[in-house]
């Protein structure tokens, strides 16, 4: 089966015009694919470009302050990830004098730099034959082969990458992976693939034998876990405005490194006098004031289901600062990264909130 011929000839005529196409930037061609393994091409141009615009390349990134990585990254989830980049790009700045390092070796050792991460910057920045195995081209290999082991299971990916390497263009593995990764996304799609227009659909056995559905296999879904998370936003009006409270998320949990409301995690959903008496901040009783108690907002995550609550009290004096706590004035509430989660919050309710406080 004379692939590389097919595939270029089918990337040529449908491949999407796309910033990272038009470069061998290592830097560049890396934010993209941690930015592309957190959401969809459409979502992650604006990030990209937001990036590039504000760390337009690898000293810039690792000279950066992890607050202003964060507001960047805001809403792409897997903080833990730009966290790793800014890592990395330091290791670049420090053990390679700010060169990206063009050795397999040397970018795997990375922070952050896996099998699949690494592949892509040898074949795409440095002509390297090293196959990429992302979802789409899982799918693609697995249809086209009829291949039913589960594909989380390493023989399997193993099978797949020997498939890969006799099919590489060695003369441009960086096109090669690209038009996988093209065709897999928007031909071999997992909805609606287009059998009938595909340049492959004379060798493809799940085609041939009426089996396009069944893959690629995947391993049965663990069940996702409900979290309830009870926010106490804490409101407090003088000369200068509104003010509240925030502190930075810092235990190895999700969201480490975004801002957010004083916050207690409850097995069940629960009342205000439950969180409060839970020790979770303590502040002059008749000094407060209910104002508003929100809907439950839900957010999912990979493995969790998290349930919110907004419970929003008016202070006459706002409870001693400890070293993690901020003051903020809510203008300034954009200046912070919050989870998506808070942010919604605030872009939904903040203004009727205001409205209500004396
Ligand atoms: Fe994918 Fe269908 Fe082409 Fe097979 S024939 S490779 S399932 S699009």
């Amino acid at each position: 089966m004379d692939w590389k011929n097919r595939l270029r000839h089918w990337y040529t005529h449908h491949k999407r015009d796309l910033p990272w196409r038009a470069t061998n930037d290592p830097y560049k061609i890396w934010v993209s694919e941690i930015i592309l393994q957190q959401t969809r091409v459409s979502q992650g141009l604006d990030y990209y470009y937001r990036f590039i615009d504000k760390y337009p390349d690898i000293q810039s990134l690792a000279e950066t302050d992890e607050d202003s990585l964060m507001r960047v990254w805001q809403g792409l989830g897997y903080y833990s990830r730009a966290r790793n980049m800014h890592r990395a790009a330091g290791q670049v700045v420090r053990d390679h004098g700010g060169r990206f390092p063009a050795d397999m070796d040397s970018i795997r050792s990375l922070k952050g730099v896996g099998e699949y991460t690494s592949a892509a910057i040898a074949s795409m920045a440095f002509n390297m034959p090293c196959p990429v195995i992302d979802g789409n081209v899982l799918r693609f290999i697995t249809r086209l082969y009829a291949i039913a082991d589960p594909v989380h299971k390493s023989t399997t990916r193993a099978a797949i990458k020997r498939i890969l390497d006799e099919h590489m263009d060695i003369q441009d593995p960086g096109l090669f992976n690209q038009a996988l990764m093209e065709f897999g996304a928007l031909h071999c799609k997992h909805a609606r693939p287009e059998c009938h227009t595909c340049p492959f659909q004379d060798d493809c056995l799940a085609f041939l034998t009426g089996r396009v559905p069944m893959f690629p296999v995947k391993a049965p879904k663990a069940p996702k876990r409900n979290r309830h998370f009870n926010y106490v936003v804490l409101l407090k009006k003088n000369n200068e405005g509104i003010w509240s409270l925030i502190r930075k998320r810092d235990q190895q949990d999700i969201w480490k490194g975004l801002y957010e409301f004083p916050m207690c995690e409850t097995k069940a959903p629960a009342g205000l006098d439950r969180i409060l008496e839970s020790g979770l901040i303590t502040f002059d009783d008749a000094d407060c004031r209910p104002i508003y108690e929100s809907h439950a907002f839900r957010h999912l995550l990979t493995h969790q289901v998290i349930l919110a609550r907004f419970f929003v009290l008016q202070l006459k004096e706002m409870p001693p600062l400890t070293n993690a706590w901020k003051a903020v004035n809510l203008k300034s509430l954009g200046t912070y990264a919050f989870p998506r989660l808070i942010d919604r919050f605030l872009e939904e309710e903040l203004q009727e909130i205001e409205k209500k406080i004396k």
